[in-house]
């Protein structure tokens, strides 16, 4: 989570806002990272998790991510827990709550719901005070 909140800490250099993440292999070698980027690529999709799962996809040259965890600032929103499901990570790890819009326990629970074939393990409230307060400090910013 210290290298997701690195990664998160980057992106408001370019206006976007603070989340990052993280893809671990099974014995903890970081395969890919990722830091929201909408604003810097002009990607409506460039969510920190998206980037972090293509990176670890890249590294490994294989879409499924089994054994892997996905570590991230701010739990998911759809889209992200719909590609966590699709690359079938075995964990969720997320620092802050998104009562607005997360999709892995808030506002829906995408990553659990037992209609999809493939349903992560979640791990929630990992450093969230640190992973929330580098949000509120960006929005208070604007
Ligand atoms: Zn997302």
């Amino acid at each position: 989570m210290r290298q997701a909140l690195d990664e998160a800490a980057r992106a408001p250099g370019t206006g976007d806002v603070p989340v990052g993440a993280v893809v671990l292999a099974a014995d903890g070698t970081v395969l890919g990272t990722g830091r929201n980027a909408r604003e810097a690529t002009g990607d409506p999709t460039a969510h920190a998790e998206v980037l972090a799962l293509r990176a670890a996809a890249f590294r490994t040259g294989e879409w499924r991510l089994t054994g892997c965890t996905l570590v991230v600032t701010l739990e998911p929103c759809t889209m992200c827990a719909g590609a966590l499901v699709l690359s079938r990570v075995d964990r969720v790890v997320y620092g802050a709550r998104d009562a607005k819009a997360g999709a892995a326990g808030s506002l829906w629970d995408v990553v659990r719901d037992r209609r999809l074939n493939h349903r992560p393990e979640v791990i929630t409230g990992v450093l969230e005070a640190e992973c929330a307060g580098l949000l509120t400090a960006f929005f208070r910013e604007r």
